[in-house]
Protein backbone atom coordinates (compact mmCIF):
# COMPACT_ATOMS: atom_id res chain seq x y z
CA UNK A 1 0.00 0.00 0.00
CA UNK A 2 2.59 2.57 0.83
CA UNK A 3 4.54 1.71 -2.21
CA UNK A 4 2.47 3.52 -4.14
CA UNK A 5 1.16 5.74 -1.58
CA UNK A 6 -2.74 4.35 -2.00
CA UNK A 7 -3.84 5.30 1.32
CA UNK A 8 -3.80 9.07 3.27
CA UNK A 9 -4.58 9.93 6.66
CA UNK A 10 -7.76 11.81 6.12
CA UNK A 11 -9.38 9.33 3.45
CA UNK A 12 -13.09 8.00 3.72
CA UNK A 13 -12.40 4.12 1.85
CA UNK A 14 -15.01 2.81 -0.33
CA UNK A 15 -14.40 -1.37 -1.10
CA UNK A 16 -15.55 -3.14 -3.75
CA UNK A 17 -16.75 -6.24 -2.56
CA UNK A 18 -18.41 -8.67 -4.41
CA UNK A 19 -18.24 -11.66 -1.84
CA UNK A 20 -15.67 -14.06 -3.47
CA UNK A 21 -12.30 -14.29 -1.55
CA UNK A 22 -10.71 -11.89 -2.61
CA UNK A 23 -12.63 -9.17 -1.72
CA UNK A 24 -13.84 -10.39 1.59
CA UNK A 25 -9.54 -10.38 2.62
CA UNK A 26 -9.15 -7.32 1.48
CA UNK A 27 -12.45 -5.86 3.50
CA UNK A 28 -11.26 -8.21 6.46
CA UNK A 29 -7.05 -6.93 5.91
CA UNK A 30 -8.32 -3.06 5.81
CA UNK A 31 -10.82 -3.42 8.46
CA UNK A 32 -8.13 -4.57 10.65
CA UNK A 33 -6.24 -1.47 9.42
CA UNK A 34 -8.60 0.79 10.12
CA UNK A 35 -8.75 -0.51 14.02
CA UNK A 36 -5.25 -0.81 14.75
CA UNK A 37 -5.39 2.95 13.67
CA UNK A 38 -8.35 4.20 15.42
CA UNK A 39 -9.38 5.10 11.97
CA UNK A 40 -13.49 4.45 11.13
CA UNK A 41 -14.00 5.63 7.66
CA UNK A 42 -14.19 2.35 6.07
CA UNK A 43 -17.62 1.15 3.73
CA UNK A 44 -18.38 -1.86 1.72
CA UNK A 45 -19.84 -1.33 -1.34
CA UNK A 46 -21.68 -4.33 -3.40
CA UNK A 47 -23.21 -4.13 -6.91
CA UNK A 48 -26.19 -6.32 -7.64
CA UNK A 49 -25.84 -6.70 -10.79
CA UNK A 50 -28.94 -8.90 -11.36
CA UNK A 51 -27.90 -12.24 -12.43
CA UNK A 52 -30.56 -14.75 -10.85
CA UNK A 53 -29.51 -17.97 -9.09
CA UNK A 54 -25.91 -16.06 -8.56
CA UNK A 55 -25.86 -13.01 -6.68
CA UNK A 56 -28.18 -13.57 -3.85
CA UNK A 57 -26.08 -16.04 -1.87
CA UNK A 58 -23.17 -13.49 -1.92
CA UNK A 59 -25.47 -10.92 -1.12
CA UNK A 60 -26.09 -12.81 1.89
CA UNK A 61 -22.97 -13.37 2.37
CA UNK A 62 -21.92 -10.17 2.18
CA UNK A 63 -24.17 -8.73 4.98
CA UNK A 64 -23.34 -11.57 7.12
CA UNK A 65 -19.92 -10.70 7.27
CA UNK A 66 -19.92 -6.98 7.37
CA UNK A 67 -21.95 -7.15 10.39
CA UNK A 68 -19.76 -9.89 11.81
CA UNK A 69 -16.65 -7.69 11.46
CA UNK A 70 -19.34 -4.39 11.69
CA UNK A 71 -18.14 -2.70 8.30
CA UNK A 72 -21.04 -0.26 6.98
CA UNK A 73 -22.45 -2.22 3.32
CA UNK A 74 -23.89 0.10 0.52
CA UNK A 75 -25.82 -2.17 -1.84
CA UNK A 76 -26.62 -0.78 -5.65
CA UNK A 77 -27.66 -2.44 -7.99
CA UNK A 78 -27.30 -2.17 -11.90
CA UNK A 79 -31.28 -1.92 -12.20
CA UNK A 80 -31.44 1.16 -9.83
CA UNK A 81 -28.44 3.01 -11.64
CA UNK A 82 -28.71 1.88 -15.10
CA UNK A 83 -32.86 0.64 -15.92
CA UNK A 84 -31.60 -2.87 -16.51
CA UNK A 85 -29.64 -5.63 -14.94
CA UNK A 86 -27.43 -8.27 -16.38
CA UNK A 87 -30.03 -11.17 -17.20
CA UNK A 88 -31.88 -8.45 -19.56
CA UNK A 89 -28.71 -7.27 -21.17
CA UNK A 90 -27.89 -10.29 -22.10
CA UNK A 91 -31.13 -11.16 -23.82
CA UNK A 92 -30.57 -7.55 -25.62
CA UNK A 93 -27.50 -7.78 -26.92
CA UNK A 94 -27.29 -7.57 -30.57
CA UNK A 95 -24.67 -10.23 -30.94
CA UNK A 96 -22.19 -12.41 -28.73
CA UNK A 97 -19.22 -10.27 -30.13
CA UNK A 98 -20.84 -8.11 -26.77
CA UNK A 99 -19.10 -10.55 -24.43
CA UNK A 100 -21.24 -10.63 -20.46
CA UNK A 101 -18.32 -9.63 -18.59
CA UNK A 102 -16.87 -6.79 -20.82
CA UNK A 103 -20.59 -5.23 -20.47
CA UNK A 104 -20.60 -6.31 -16.77
CA UNK A 105 -17.31 -5.07 -16.32
CA UNK A 106 -18.07 -1.37 -17.39
CA UNK A 107 -21.46 -1.62 -15.82
CA UNK A 108 -19.72 -2.12 -12.84
CA UNK A 109 -16.86 0.41 -12.82
CA UNK A 110 -19.52 2.86 -13.10
CA UNK A 111 -21.91 1.70 -10.34
CA UNK A 112 -19.08 1.20 -8.00
CA UNK A 113 -18.08 4.98 -8.77
CA UNK A 114 -21.12 6.03 -7.82
CA UNK A 115 -22.05 4.24 -4.98
CA UNK A 116 -18.57 5.68 -3.37
CA UNK A 117 -19.89 9.18 -4.85
CA UNK A 118 -23.21 8.75 -2.73
CA UNK A 119 -21.59 7.80 0.52
CA UNK A 120 -19.17 10.61 0.13
CA UNK A 121 -15.99 8.48 -0.10
CA UNK A 122 -12.67 9.60 -1.84
CA UNK A 123 -10.47 6.05 -2.11
CA UNK A 124 -11.90 3.14 -3.95
CA UNK A 125 -10.25 0.02 -3.40
CA UNK A 126 -10.84 -2.81 -5.07
CA UNK A 127 -9.19 -6.34 -4.54
CA UNK A 128 -7.66 -7.21 -7.48
CA UNK A 129 -4.46 -9.20 -7.42
CA UNK A 130 -1.44 -10.18 -9.31
CA UNK A 131 -2.94 -12.34 -11.22
CA UNK A 132 -5.69 -10.23 -12.38
CA UNK A 133 -3.40 -7.41 -13.45
CA UNK A 134 -1.33 -9.35 -15.75
CA UNK A 135 -4.50 -11.07 -17.40
CA UNK A 136 -5.63 -7.43 -17.86
CA UNK A 137 -2.45 -6.82 -19.39
CA UNK A 138 -3.32 -9.45 -21.50
CA UNK A 139 -6.59 -8.87 -22.84
CA UNK A 140 -5.89 -5.67 -23.99
CA UNK A 141 -3.02 -6.53 -25.47
CA UNK A 142 -4.88 -9.36 -27.43
CA UNK A 143 -7.72 -6.98 -28.34
CA UNK A 144 -5.40 -4.32 -29.49
CA UNK A 145 -6.92 -2.18 -26.94
CA UNK A 146 -3.27 -0.94 -26.09
CA UNK A 147 -4.40 2.64 -24.86
CA UNK A 148 -6.25 1.01 -22.19
CA UNK A 149 -3.00 -0.60 -21.04
CA UNK A 150 -1.59 2.72 -19.51
CA UNK A 151 -4.29 2.51 -16.93
CA UNK A 152 -3.46 -0.41 -15.29
CA UNK A 153 -0.31 1.34 -13.51
CA UNK A 154 -1.30 0.67 -10.14
CA UNK A 155 -0.48 3.71 -9.06
CA UNK A 156 -3.75 5.67 -8.01
CA UNK A 157 -5.05 8.52 -10.52
CA UNK A 158 -7.59 10.59 -9.36
CA UNK A 159 -10.65 10.79 -11.77
CA UNK A 160 -14.21 11.90 -11.81
CA UNK A 161 -16.66 14.81 -10.92
CA UNK A 162 -15.53 14.52 -6.89
CA UNK A 163 -11.53 13.35 -7.33
CA UNK A 164 -12.04 9.58 -6.55
CA UNK A 165 -9.34 7.38 -5.94
CA UNK A 166 -8.88 4.15 -6.99
CA UNK A 167 -5.75 1.81 -5.37
CA UNK A 168 -5.20 -1.90 -5.51
CA UNK A 169 -3.90 -2.94 -2.41
CA UNK A 170 -3.49 -6.98 -3.28
CA UNK A 171 -1.85 -5.86 -6.61
CA UNK A 172 1.46 -7.79 -5.88
CA UNK A 173 -0.07 -10.59 -4.20
CA UNK A 174 -0.71 -14.28 -5.58
CA UNK A 175 -4.36 -15.43 -5.77
CA UNK A 176 -3.28 -18.29 -4.27
CA UNK A 177 -1.75 -16.44 -1.68
CA UNK A 178 -5.28 -14.63 -1.25
CA UNK A 179 -7.01 -18.27 -1.18
CA UNK A 180 -4.05 -19.35 1.96
CA UNK A 181 -4.84 -16.26 3.60
CA UNK A 182 -8.90 -16.72 3.33
CA UNK A 183 -8.68 -20.43 4.24
CA UNK A 184 -6.52 -19.47 7.36
CA UNK A 185 -8.70 -16.84 8.34
CA UNK A 186 -11.79 -18.81 8.18
CA UNK A 187 -13.33 -15.85 6.16
CA UNK A 188 -16.36 -16.94 4.30
CA UNK A 189 -16.67 -16.83 0.57
CA UNK A 190 -19.07 -17.45 -2.14
CA UNK A 191 -19.07 -20.81 -4.14
CA UNK A 192 -21.14 -20.52 -6.93
CA UNK A 193 -19.34 -19.28 -10.26
CA UNK A 194 -20.80 -16.65 -12.41
CA UNK A 195 -22.84 -18.68 -14.95
CA UNK A 196 -21.68 -15.87 -17.50
CA UNK A 197 -17.90 -16.75 -16.93
CA UNK A 198 -17.48 -18.76 -19.59
CA UNK A 199 -17.66 -16.49 -22.29
CA UNK A 200 -14.65 -14.33 -20.98
CA UNK A 201 -11.16 -15.01 -22.19
CA UNK A 202 -10.17 -13.94 -18.62
CA UNK A 203 -10.74 -18.11 -17.64
CA UNK A 204 -8.28 -19.10 -20.58
CA UNK A 205 -5.81 -16.86 -19.39
CA UNK A 206 -5.69 -17.47 -16.33
CA UNK A 207 -5.16 -21.17 -16.98
CA UNK A 208 -2.43 -20.45 -19.31
CA UNK A 209 -0.58 -18.60 -16.63
CA UNK A 210 -0.79 -21.24 -14.06
CA UNK A 211 0.28 -23.85 -16.01
CA UNK A 212 3.23 -21.90 -16.53
CA UNK A 213 4.00 -21.25 -13.20
CA UNK A 214 3.51 -24.84 -11.70
CA UNK A 215 6.45 -25.68 -14.16
CA UNK A 216 8.34 -22.40 -14.23
CA UNK A 217 8.16 -20.73 -10.46
CA UNK A 218 7.95 -16.89 -10.26
CA UNK A 219 7.18 -16.60 -14.08
CA UNK A 220 3.92 -14.76 -13.14
CA UNK A 221 5.92 -12.42 -11.00
CA UNK A 222 8.50 -11.93 -13.44
CA UNK A 223 5.13 -10.62 -16.08
CA UNK A 224 4.07 -8.85 -13.53
CA UNK A 225 6.94 -6.18 -13.26
CA UNK A 226 7.85 -6.41 -17.02
CA UNK A 227 4.22 -5.39 -17.64
CA UNK A 228 4.25 -2.54 -14.63
CA UNK A 229 6.97 -1.41 -16.73
CA UNK A 230 5.34 -1.16 -19.58
CA UNK A 231 2.19 -0.01 -18.13
CA UNK A 232 3.73 2.99 -16.70
CA UNK A 233 5.73 4.16 -19.59
CA UNK A 234 2.36 3.73 -21.87
CA UNK A 235 0.66 6.17 -18.87
CA UNK A 236 3.21 8.88 -18.86
CA UNK A 237 3.19 9.56 -22.35
CA UNK A 238 -0.62 9.13 -23.07
CA UNK A 239 -0.77 11.83 -20.15
CA UNK A 240 -1.74 14.45 -21.85
CA UNK A 241 -4.40 12.90 -23.92
CA UNK A 242 -5.88 11.68 -20.49
CA UNK A 243 -6.12 15.17 -18.88
CA UNK A 244 -7.12 16.77 -21.90
CA UNK A 245 -10.43 13.96 -22.49
CA UNK A 246 -13.77 15.01 -22.81
CA UNK A 247 -16.96 14.65 -21.26
CA UNK A 248 -19.70 12.44 -22.37
CA UNK A 249 -22.63 14.21 -23.71
CA UNK A 250 -24.98 12.08 -22.06
CA UNK A 251 -23.86 11.64 -18.27
CA UNK A 252 -20.98 14.41 -18.45
CA UNK A 253 -18.27 11.96 -17.02
CA UNK A 254 -14.90 12.32 -18.41
CA UNK A 255 -14.56 9.95 -21.30
CA UNK A 256 -11.94 9.08 -24.15
CA UNK A 257 -14.63 9.79 -26.44
CA UNK A 258 -18.16 12.31 -27.10
CA UNK A 259 -20.07 9.28 -25.58
CA UNK A 260 -18.45 6.99 -22.70
CA UNK A 261 -18.75 3.17 -22.85
CA UNK A 262 -21.08 3.00 -20.13
CA UNK A 263 -23.78 5.13 -21.83
CA UNK A 264 -23.36 3.63 -25.48
CA UNK A 265 -23.95 0.13 -23.62
CA UNK A 266 -26.68 1.13 -22.71
CA UNK A 267 -28.22 3.17 -26.16
CA UNK A 268 -27.18 -0.08 -27.86
CA UNK A 269 -29.09 -2.34 -25.52
CA UNK A 270 -32.16 -0.20 -25.56
CA UNK A 271 -32.44 -0.48 -28.72
CA UNK A 272 -32.79 -4.29 -28.71
CA UNK A 273 -35.47 -3.57 -25.89
CA UNK A 274 -38.53 -5.96 -27.21
ZN1 LIG B 1 -21.85 8.73 -20.44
Amino acid sequence: MQKFSMLGHRDKVAVGVSGGKDSLALLYVLKKFFVDHNRTDLVAITIDEGISQYREESLQIVKDFCSYIKVETKISSYRELFGLDMDQAMLQRPSEKMTSCSMCGTFRRRAIDMAAESIGANVVATAHNLDDQIQTFMINLLSGDTDRIGWIYPEPVQYGPTGLKKVKPFVEIYEQEIVFYAVLREIPFQSEECPYMHESIRTALRAFFNNLESEHAGIKYNAYNSMTKISKILKTSSKESISNSKRCSFCERNSTSSICSVCKTIQVLSKNNM
